[in-house]
């Protein structure tokens, strides 16, 4: 019985261990995620800027075309006699230089929005440095823990040989049976009651336990007992 409490114990660390273990993987998700989100944020910012240059590109080109019709015809009306067509071309004059303003103001436009899509690229980089900061001090410190707790695992697990190798085959699958519905699958018994359930198990139950009879199940919750006495020797090893 003192080998199915000292596997309890063993088992209930390990148990502990992985839990913790099973802990880091969100944390470590929660920063994936934001990276992805952020990546997926500069893929964005980084196609708009390119439309954005693109669209830059041609208005300069118009901007610079315009410049060209309206430095013509400036030099046409110089030369001009004829007063319908002085008028046509003053016409052309007036109508390119509305549209040129009207292009520039465009464009100054459109450079500010470039301007800003790059401040919010910038920013957007100094995000994702700190992410990628905190993901790999993150990720050393969690591994850290996890080699220690990996090494807690084994000494565990070697225990839990020794422990098994002398038990029963059949001991072994009822213990293993009963935690699967209760962690302490061992309990003790203190004073004619079951410390799992907290029901009095029957007097002559309790005798027999008590001569050390292997192997008795609590009549009401089925939970191994072992009586108080033997529990405390183990805790105190
Ligand atoms: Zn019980």
């Amino acid at each position: 019985m003192q080998l199915l409490w000292d596997l309890q114990a063993i088992d209930a660390g390990l148990d502990g261990i992985r839990d913790t273990q099973e802990s880091f993987a969100p944390k470590l998700d929660n920063i994936k995620e934001d990276i992805v989100l952020l990546s997926g944020a500069e893929a964005e910012y980084k196609s708009e800027l390119a439309t954005k240059e693109v669209e830059r590109r041609d208005l300069r080109d118009k901007v610079e075309q315009l410049k060209g019709l309206i430095a013509q015809s400036k030099e046409k009306i110089a030369q001009i006699a004829n007063n319908k067509e002085y008028f046509a071309v003053l016409k052309e004059l007036e109508h390119n230089q509305k549209q040129l303003e009207r292009q520039e103001l465009e464009l100054a436009g459109l450079v500010e929005e470039i301007d800003s899509i790059k401040e919010q690229i910038a920013e957007n980089d100094k995000d994702m440095a700190a992410k990628n900061e905190e993901m790999a001090i993150e990720e050393k410190a969690i591994s850290t823990k996890v080699a220690t707790l990996e090494r807690k695992i084994k000494s565990g697990e070697r225990g839990r040989q020794t422990k098994t190798k002398g038990l029963e085959q059949a001991f072994m699958r009822r213990y293993l049976r009963i935690r699967k519905r209760y962690k302490n699958a061992v309990v003790a018994v203190e004073n004619g009651t079951c410390l799992g359930c907290n029901v009095n198990v029957p007097p002559q139950v309790y005798i027999d336990l008590l001569k050390g009879q292997e192997m008795m199940s609590c009549p009401n919750c089925q939970r191994i007992m072992v009586n108080r006495a033997e529990a405390e020797v183990e805790k105190k090893k």
